[in-house]
């Protein structure tokens, strides 16, 4: 049941503010109310593994169990990278043109089934039913983006230094690909790892994360019935450490495109040293939302609302500092109260739902942390703070002000529902105290002053900078960071070079 500490009126959700099409009516989705059915076995050479070994996988609404999924051995993840590397010549020698239309059709198909996977999304990651789906159209996009590009990975012709000589460049998919996925996105960052891949002409050993991996095998019956040939995109499931080691250590697998925390990501490049491995990490982040005295104030409040709050906080792009400047903040402070106190936070599957649960009682239990350590530092608590009368998974939304840079929650990254307001004076300290950290992903700017715009644009150590708006992540544009956020582009016309290698070719032509 949905509940707030305020009005029960129909709020719209988070995703209306989304830049993504809302394409179905909602009336279609009444025909539809069944989940996509949860397939608990790992998929491997395009069958469908069991292991005596298990994992629980829970509802973090309910804590119900969902369904078990198979807790793979070190062997079976080498049986894997054996169906990837056999597949790999096969599927690297079709035409851009036949890989696409198989890329196509999955698109097809996923849109087809959009609502049954927007439920069974919600029900493994606690994600709003809305947002759910909207997560589903973020998928798709990169699928047929990445169809698109298959067919304009064109190389180079060089004008030749020798006489007698052609100069060229070919690109060449890099091999086999082993790619890790988090929770946050269960849909979403397995379209983003795959789809260039297999646009390129890569095969893939794809480990989900345990807590949400139905989505990622719904997307492995949906690939195998668009007719992807077996063995090209494998499903691992299990234990996350041996699985990484396999997929690291093995020398068949070229790539290891991993989105999750930084710290795992380190241990993948220390293991990925011995058999030199190309990576791409997309890492935490610890994003900065700076609103200067000249912002655009209703903006700055509903933008910050959004990007803040999405996903309950749990984005890796997810201001976790919000800079004021002193002479706004008493009217900003005011004016995002009101509005966090209207979110709605409830049962994920209800229509008007705005904030789930978190992930699980790890997530909570940080974020309760982080909330009462910046309390005892001095931060002043506006609203929520505790966890939410629902119990189980679910936290307030939370507000607070006399924040400083140097509290424990300002230096990692929240994941949870807590805006966080610094107040800051002069631009120069402020950029300062923005880039004080080692993450570099996202950072957000609300200003009318071009020139500022362009001067903390150029200066802020992030891999990507939005101005006026809370949304920086769209498939027509690289995302990824810098520093400890990791290396790697995602997306946009850069993404498929992540999987594709340069050949040099020099041709004499003239008589020997
Ligand atoms: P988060 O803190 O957001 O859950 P993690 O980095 O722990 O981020 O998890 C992201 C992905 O990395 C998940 O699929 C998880 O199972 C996987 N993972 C976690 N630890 C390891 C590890 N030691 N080796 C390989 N993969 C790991």
């Amino acid at each position: 049941m949905a509940c707030s500490g305020s009005s029960q009126k129909r709020i719209p959700p988070l995703y209306l503010f989304f830049e993504l099409q809302f394409t179905l009516l909602q009336s279609e989705y009444l025909f539809m109310a069944q989940p996509f059915k949860r397939i608990e076995h790992a998929f491997i050479n395009g069958q469908w593994i069991n292991s005596k070994n298990s994992l629980e996988v829970l509802n973090p609404a309910t804590g119900e169990c969902l369904g078990k999924i198979p807790d793979l051995s070190s062997l079976d993840i080498t049986q894997a990278i054996d169906a990837a590397e056999q597949a790999f010549h096969l599927w690297a020698s079709t035409t851009p043109l036949a890989r696409a239309n198989i890329l196509l059709r999955w698109e097809t198909l996923i849109l087809e089934n959009k609502e049954a996977l927007a439920q069974l999304l919600s029900m493994e990651g606690g994600k709003p039913i809305a947002e759910a789906r909207a997560e589903i159209d973020y998928g798709v996009s990169f699928i047929r983006w990445f169809a698109e590009e298959a067919r304009r990975i064109n190389g180079e012709v060089i004008p030749s230094e020798a006489p007698d000589k052609c100069a060229m460049v070919l690109k060449q998919p890099i091999g086999v690909v082993g790619a890790i996925t988090p929770w946050n996105f269960p849909h979403a960052m397995i379209t983003r790892k795959c789809a260039p891949a297999l646009a390129a002409g890569c095969t893939l050993v794809l480990k989900p994360s345990e807590l949400t991996p139905f989505s990622a095998l719904a997307l492995a019956q949906l690939a195998l019935e668009a007719g992807l040939p077996k063995g090209v995109l494998n499903i691992v499931t299990g234990t996350a450490e041996p699985i990484g080691k396999v997929l690291c250590e093995d020398t068949r697998v070229k790539k290891i495109s991993f989105t999750g925390s930084t710290q795992v990501g380190k241990w993948l490049m220390a293991q990925s040293a011995s058999t030199l491995k190309r990576l791409s990490l997309e890492l935490g982040g610890n994003a900065p939302l700076i609103i200067f005295e000249d912002a655009h104030l209703d903006n700055a409040v509903e933008e910050t609302l959004r990007a803040k709050f999405r996903n309950n906080g749990q984005t890796c792009v997810c201001p976790n500092r919000i800079f004021v400047h002193q002479s706004i903040l008493p009217i900003f402070t005011e004016k995002l109260l009101t509005r966090i106190k209207t979110l709605l936070v409830g049962n994920p599957l209800e229509e008007n739902t705005q904030l789930g649960p978190l992930i699980n009682e790890k997530a909570v239990e940080k974020v309760e942390r982080l909330v009462q350590d910046a309390i005892a530092q001095g931060a002043h608590c506006l609203a929520g703070g505790k966890r939410h009368a629902l119990n189980g998974n679910y936290f307030e939304p939370t507000l607070l002000t006399h924040a400083h840079p140097s509290m424990r929650i300002c230096q990692e990254e929240i994941f949870g529902p807590v805006a966080t307001l610094i107040s800051f004076t002069a631009d120069e300290k402020v950029l300062t105290s923005a880039n004080s950290t080692p993450a570099g992903l996202a950072a957000y700017l609300f200003t009318e002053n071009p020139a500022r715009i362009w001067h903390m644009t150029e200066n802020l150590e992030y891999g990507m900078v939005a101005t006026n708006t809370g949304m920086v992540s769209s498939v027509a544009m690289p995302f990824g960071g810098v520093k400890f956020s990791g290396f790697g582009r995602e997306g946009s016309s850069h993404g498929i070079e992540e999987y594709l290698y340069l050949k040099s070719f020099s041709w004499k032509i003239k008589s020997y």
